[in-house]
């Protein structure tokens, strides 16, 4: 049996508790969390996990996992947690970090799908779906992929199909709230 030696990045801990307004050292792993996080069956970890992984200074691990790339947002954690801990804060923090760090994730479209989600909303104040699926798929070089999903959507109205169109009149107060000028 193999053993994993640690080496507590203390750092990396207080930036993400500071980041993120959660002290991880507060969770006891009662898994309540990841029982009902629809992320973890699919990811190759949970939101318990990941916080024990942040109060272990495993920054390498979280970086290159796929976990804070597929975590949807959702709260479902929070809502179930004794603690009241927002492991969706957390991965947030850990996320803007590894996009500072130009950390490899290790879902390489999902970070380029966030990329190029956030460019968009930078540039026009509101999401534009026609041109976020030309850049992804630029991107991606997965050309035909999801296109019947895209034709379904399109066709139940749900996709606009004009990627000129325009900036929303807000975009500038838009960017600043992203945090670029
Ligand atoms: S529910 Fe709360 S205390 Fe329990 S493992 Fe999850 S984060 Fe930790
Ligand atoms: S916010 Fe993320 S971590 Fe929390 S339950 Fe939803 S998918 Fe899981």
């Amino acid at each position: 049996m193999s053993t994993t030696v640690v080496k507590p990045d203390r750092e990396f801990t207080k930036k993400i508790s500071e980041a993120s307004g959660v002290d991880v050292s507060a969770c006891y792993q009662c898994m309540k969390c990841s029982a009902g996080c629809p992320v973890a069956e699919v990811s190759d970890s949970t939101p318990a996990h990941i916080l024990r992984k942040v109060l272990l200074g495993m920054k390498d691990e979280l970086m290159q996992g796929d976990f804070i790339w597929l975590c949807i947002g959702c709260e479902t954690c929070k809502t179930r947690c004794p603690q009241d801990i927002s492991t969706r804060a957390v991965v947030d923090a850990l996320k803007h970090m590894a996009f500072e760090e130009n950390a490899e994730p290790k879902e390489k479209n999902v970070a380029l799908l966030y990329r190029t989600f956030l460019n968009i909303v930078k540039t026009r104040g509101r999401i534009n779906e026609p041109l976020l699926m030309m850049h992804y798929k630029m991107g991606s070089k997965d050309y035909m992929g999801d296109m019947d999903l895209g034709m379904e959507m399109i066709k139940k109205g749900k996709m606009g199909i004009n990627p000129l169109s325009g900036r929303i009149r807000g975009s500038r107060q838009v960017r600043e709230i992203i945090g670029e000028k």
